[in-house]
């Protein structure tokens, strides 16, 4: 950096006016300075840092902590407003961005802060510098990783060095993205606690990275017989193999335990290592030893694939545990401990080449996980624990899912591929194009175009057909043209261009054959997937594909392809669903209000959107009809009339419509998220959707209560929605966003609904009779959607089997002070695609 700029040559320059920094002008007990990037208009005009809108948002974090405007330091690294406030338009050598630095060289002795706050990314460089990759780029430190992190500076010639910083969002990222609004609250709060004194007050860990057989092998026996609760992290995968896993039986200590030396050769003799692996098994598969773990899926997952051993009593995820506190919030443990503790991030020491170090990192990850988890301990309200307790419930049986997999019927898949690949193939590396509909394209075109080629796409896009182009953000911020599906649906979806319905059609093939090719299943002939417990906000679970490395989620696979997840030789495949499912939460709250007719609907086995349907074709009269009768009529609306109905797919929209209004979707967006969904198939008029809407309303008149009186009333004054089984869930949007207001009517319905099915799944994997005396299940679970569970059992079993599932969907819940028990619909069949026998809760 550029220490000799002459100062006075900025005050007011032909590129602008210089803003000086603020000195505090009371004495406060705490010394901080607050560092922002550059002035913006408001400032240029009145001469002072920070007194427009983003201030305005400093103030408010300012005043939630305690800390006085007067009495605090606010400066910015450059002191004149960069064009359209872009600060990368300035050069970081050159006079605009020096003269700040050098500035700030001068203030900074004299405020003598304790804490230095950085606001966003320029500050943060102005303290921490930049570094190189292996290529010798320079690469800044990124914000995400940083911010929160207390350290000194250790930069010789920053305005800072010596000092304790610490970074934070701008103020101005939370006009855009307002959710990470908590996290500048929780950072603030921290410098508050380190704004009286100058110096790091780090929390040790004694981390053990000399590994000594003998002593690894004590510390075992030790842990198991004091049954002392460990936190387990490993490091490497499947494909790669475990290179060391960590051990932390206190919050403030760890202990590697190798498997692989730099060269990832084996650390140990083959004998060492055996007894090693056989004290391990005894450690981590005993039931009485608790242990605590971060996505502890995964780590369980690895260990029972590379080592066959099978990690029990998971008594925490912290993973789980954060996400009952603040659902909303990104899980990695880099964030958390950002949050829940004041180690500094230490991520990047993962991609050091000393193994030493590569091992303390490991340590780190266990010590502070199993701190991470006294600290959730505190902070969980009772009913979130209730909620966190049955999730971590759930980890057993579903591990269980994705360990034992699917059968797929390999020669039925890889027909399905060739049929499709006779309507749309392209291999550029062969030089291969083929099918009907690709060649129709390529006609229509009047060239060949490679639908998945993003560059052809392009071109055809913004050349051909001249369409306003549409950017994407790229990593590094800049933004390119996209011609993503999501683009090409819409442009379909918008202007009906023959030529772009035929791209959609032919996309629709390609991605249709790659879902198939990517179900090819293991060499023992199954499938699996990874599911994350926690993997929406509304408490619904998601998959992806195993840490084998193959497979892929389960959660979207088209009805038509379904027929090739086939049962056990001998067993039943059956899939349960929730009828009703999500509209069983709305009827109970607007019953709860006065308006009982869902509910009734409901209880006397009617679905809301067969009676939307029939309102369509009947007019408004069908609400003057008994219920049986409607029951009578409601029988031919299905999903086989919907081919022959006008317009074509009236159940189905009447489905979505029900949803969308429950969820404030008005008509038209409803429609195009059918289309989008359906990757065009499915082109619903906006017109018959606006009658469906309104036959909905009609009948249903309390679901607008429902939002007004109840969801946003809630939202306001508390900020959170309790659901039935206790999950709080804290909505970190402005609560006055129609996002939020939108997200805020789904949360309680969809979390139910998971709940429920997840009840269901729990009493089997519980029930005693539905084990046999090997501890093997007789019925048992091998997917989760939502609101559906599959399962198996031996073929002979089937009446028994019935009677049993029927007991473990018996769950009533307590919803809106309604008594409700959500009924399923079963199905039997050779495989999930084809239903035999089909039965209910009686
Ligand atoms: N943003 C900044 O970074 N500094 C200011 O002074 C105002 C807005």
């Amino acid at each position: 950096m550029n220490k000799n700029v002459d100062l006075s040559e900025f005050i007011a320059t032909p590129e602008g006016v210089r803003v000086p920094n603020k000195f505090p002008s009371i004495e406060a007990d705490y010394r901080v300075a607050i560092i922002g990037e550059a002035p913006g208009k408001n400032e240029v005009e009145e001469r002072k840092p920070f007194v427009g809108a983003s201030g305005f948002y400093l103030d408010t974090f300012l005043k939630e902590v305690g800390f006085e405007r007067e009495a605090v330091y606010i400066g910015n690294v450059c002191q004149l407003r960069p064009p359209n406030n872009r600060i990368d338009k300035f050069d970081w050598a050159g006079p605009e961005i020096q003269t700040g630095i050098e500035q700030l060289r001068q203030d900074i002795p004299q405020v003598n802060p304790n804490i230095t706050i950085l606001l966003g990314k320029t500050a943060l460089r102005a303290a921490k510098g930049v570094w190189h990759d292996n290529k010798g780029k320079e690469r800044q430190y990124s914000l995400e990783d940083w911010r929160g992190s207390l350290f000194i500076c250790d930069i010789p010639d920053s305005p800072f060095y010596g000092r304790k910083c610490m970074a934070t969002y701008h103020p101005a990222n939370l006009f855009r993205e307002y959710s990470n609004t908590p996290l500048v609250r929780v950072d603030f709060k921290r410098a508050n606690r380190n704004a009286r004194f100058p110096e790091l007050k780090e929390t040790t860990l004694r981390l053990d990275v000399e590994p000594h057989l003998p002593t690894i092998i004590a510390r075992f026996r030790a842990i198991k017989k004091h049954r002392i609760p460990i936190s387990i992290d490993i490091e490497g995968g499947f494909l790669q193999g475990i290179s060391c896993l960590s051990i932390s039986p206190t919050a403030q200590e760890a202990f590697i335990v190798p498997f692989m030396d730099n060269d990832r050769k084996s650390f140990w003799t083959v004998d060492e290592e055996t007894l090693l692996l056989y004290e391990m098994d005894l450690v981590f598969s005993d039931p009485e030893v608790p242990k605590i773990l971060q996505n502890s899926q995964y780590d369980r997952f690895v260990l029972f694939l590379c080592f066959k051993i099978l990690v029990r009593n998971v008594r925490d995820d912290t993973m789980l545990k954060h996400w009952e506190l603040y659902c909303e919030m990104a899980k990695s443990l880099a964030l958390q401990t950002s949050i829940y503790t004041d180690h500094a991030f230490y991520k990047d020491e993962r991609l050091t080449s000393n193994l030493r170090t590569f091992w303390s990192y490991c340590c780190k990850d266990s010590a502070i996980t199993n701190q991470i988890s006294e600290t959730l301990d505190k902070a969980l309200p009772p009913a979130s624990r209730t909620h966190y307790r049955f999730n971590t419930d759930l980890l057993d049986p579903f591990l269980y899912i994705e360990l034992k997999g699917m059968l797929i019927d390999d020669v039925k898949r890889v027909q399905k591929v060739e049929k499709l690949k006779a309507l749309a193939f392209v291999d550029p590396k062969k030089k291969i194009i083929q099918g009907t509909e690709q060649l129709e394209l390529d006609r229509i075109v009047g060239y060949h175009l490679n639908v998945n080629s993003s560059k052809q796409m392009c071109k055809f896009l913004y050349e051909d057909l001249r369409l306003p182009v549409k950017l994407a953000e790229r990593a590094d911020g800049n933004s390119t043209p996209t011609a993503d599906y999501e683009t090409l649906l819409n442009y379909g979806n918008k202007y009906k261009d023959p030529r772009l319905l035929q791209c959609i059609k032919v996309r629709r093939i390609r991605k249709h054959i790659s879902d198939l090719v990517g179900l090819a299943p293991n060499p023992d002939g199954r499938i699996q997937c990874s599911t994350n417990i926690v993997g929406t906000e509304t408490g619904r679970t998601t998959q992806s594909k195993a840490p084998t490395g193959k497979g892929r989620s389960l959660q979207n696979i088209l009805d038509d392809d379904r027929d090739i997840f086939v049962a056990d030789p001998g067993h039943d495949f059956a899939q349960c669903d929730l009828a009703g499912a999500d509209g069983w939460t709305v009827a109970a709250h607007c019953a709860r209000l006065g308006d009982s007719v869902m509910l009734e609907d409901y209880l006397y086995g009617l679905k809301p959107a067969k009676i939307i349907a029939l309102m369509h074709f009947h007019g408004a009269v069908v609400n003057s009809w008994t219920r049986e009768q409607i029951k009578q009529a409601s029988k031919g609306i299905n999903a086989e009339t919907d081919k022959t109905s006008n317009p074509p797919y009236i159940y189905y929209a009447c489905k979505r419509i029900q949803h969308g209004r429950n969820y404030r979707m008005g008509p038209a967006k409803c429609v195009s998220q059918i289309y989008m969904d359906t990757e065009g198939e499915v082109d619903f008029p906006v017109s018959v959707a606006e009658k469906l809407q309104g036959n909905y309303d009609l009948r249903y008149r309390g679901v607008d209560l429902w939002h007004n009186e109840y969801v946003f009333k809630e939202l306001r004054n508390k900020g959170y929605l309790v659901a039935a089984s206790g999950n709080r869930r804290i909505f970190f949007g402005r609560k006055d966003d129609v996002h939020t207001m939108n997200e805020a009517c789904s949360q309680e319905p969809q979390h139910n609904t998971t709940w429920v099915t997840n009840l269901a799944l729990l009493k089997l994997w519980r029930d005693p009779e539905n084990h046999r005396s090997d501890g093997s299940l007789i019925i048992w679970p091998c997917h989760q959607v939502h609101d559906a569970l599959c399962m198996q059992w031996p073929s002979e079993l089937r009446e028994w089997a019935i009677q049993k599932v029927r007991y473990y969907f018996n769950n009533p819940i307590i919803i809106a002070g309604q008594q409700i028990t959500i009924p399923f619909e079963g199905h039997i069949g050779p495989s999930w695609g084809e239903h035999h026998i089909e039965f209910g809760l009686l």
